[in-house]
């Protein structure tokens, strides 16, 4: 039996943006660990033959130093897509002038490092708002990957603020900080936003385990690695299992965590899975893909939107507001 196809996606999120999110004031001088992953991400996915999806934040492709490494991935036949410029996870509650501006210099910054055009977007911390669909209407994207019907969202949002440095107006800022309850009960498969500009655009979610609707993707996958490699390997084993008996092709997500151990980024030891040297973290992203590959022949975004057909049709009243 042929495999079905199934699409991953990597993330791009620098050092910089996980600090920022954190509240330490390091991420100002815009610090990079680009020129460890990019590399090691595209050498691991080599091996694997796997080509697959990258978001690239506008930040990091308008800095001269990065343009040489960005261009890499396409050349290595990767799709690239954006993930914003300035990667801030409230980007829903800008206004439509600043968001329009945000995502259109993402744009040309991308395309001018990588040589590419993205026609995909995945919002900063599952950032997403009508608005937001409206100003990739306009830049012909074809698709968004932001959505996340994750049960876990608000569990995410109290461990983060109660671990940051932020001061209270800037965590009143990032309250909707990885989406609310209602977010888990979104669609768990792709669909088509119908724009009121009459124009359309696929959504495809990053999948969670259906029925359970908990995080399945890998840095999740090596946060329990971290704990018992058993039990990683159990729940990826159910994982796949579920999304085979429900029918829901998964679309999963990378982040550079995934790639990056202790060894690497003794600054980053607040982050989950990152108290795991980086061999141990490779070894588990071994198994943990190879078990992927065994069902599904990777694919990415862009080609897996290609392939979709008679989608269900959404209006974007349907993406319930988030509280401001
Ligand atoms: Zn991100």
């Amino acid at each position: 039996m042929s495999k079905a196809f199934a699409p991953l996606s990597l993330d791009l999120d620098n050092k910089w943006s996980y600090l920022k999110t954190h509240g330490d004031d390091a991420w100002r001088s815009f610090p990079t660990y680009l020129e460890t992953i990019v590399p090691r991400a595209l050498s691991v996915l080599a091996e694997r033959d796997l080509s697959i999806t990258w978001f690239i934040v506008g930040k990091d492709a308008e800095m001269a130093g990065h343009h040489d490494l960005l261009a890499s991935i396409p050349a290595a036949g990767h799709e690239i897509g954006n993930h914003s410029f300035l990667h801030e996870p409230w980007l829903h509650q800008y206004t439509p002038a600043d968001l329009k501006d945000e995502l259109s210099r993402a744009h040309h910054a991308i395309g001018e490092a990588t040589g590419e055009t993205a026609v995909g977007f995945r919002g900063p911390g599952f950032s997403l708002s009508e608005e937001t669909l409206d100003v990739l209407a306009s830049l012909d994207y074809r698709y968004d990957a932001t959505t996340f019907p994750n049960a876990l969202n608000p569990v995410g949002r109290f461990y983060y603020l109660r671990t940051s440095n932020l001061s209270d107006e800037e965590k009143e800022k990032r309250k909707a900080l990885f989406g609310t309850m209602k977010d888990a009960f979104r669609s768990n498969r792709p669909y088509r936003w119908m724009l009121s500009s009459g124009a359309s655009l696929v959504e495809v979610p990053v999948t969670t385990m259906p029925l359970f609707r908990v995080p399945i993707h890998f840095s999740y996958l090596l946060y329990l690695g971290g704990k018992s490699p058993a039990l990683a390997r159990l729940y990826w084993r159910m994982a796949l299992t579920m999304c085979k008996v429900a029918g829901t092709t998964p679309s999963l997500l990378l982040h550079p965590l995934d790639f990056l151990g202790s060894d690497d980024e003794p600054d980053l030891a607040f982050f989950p899975g990152m108290n795991i040297e980086s061999k141990r973290k490779l070894d588990l992203m071994a198994e943990f893909l190879g078990m992927w590959q065994e069902r599904y022949t990777t694919t990415s975004l862009g080609s897996y939107v290609e392939s979709l057909h008679a989608l269900k049709e959404k209006s974007p009243a349907d993406l319930m507001k988030r509280p401001d």
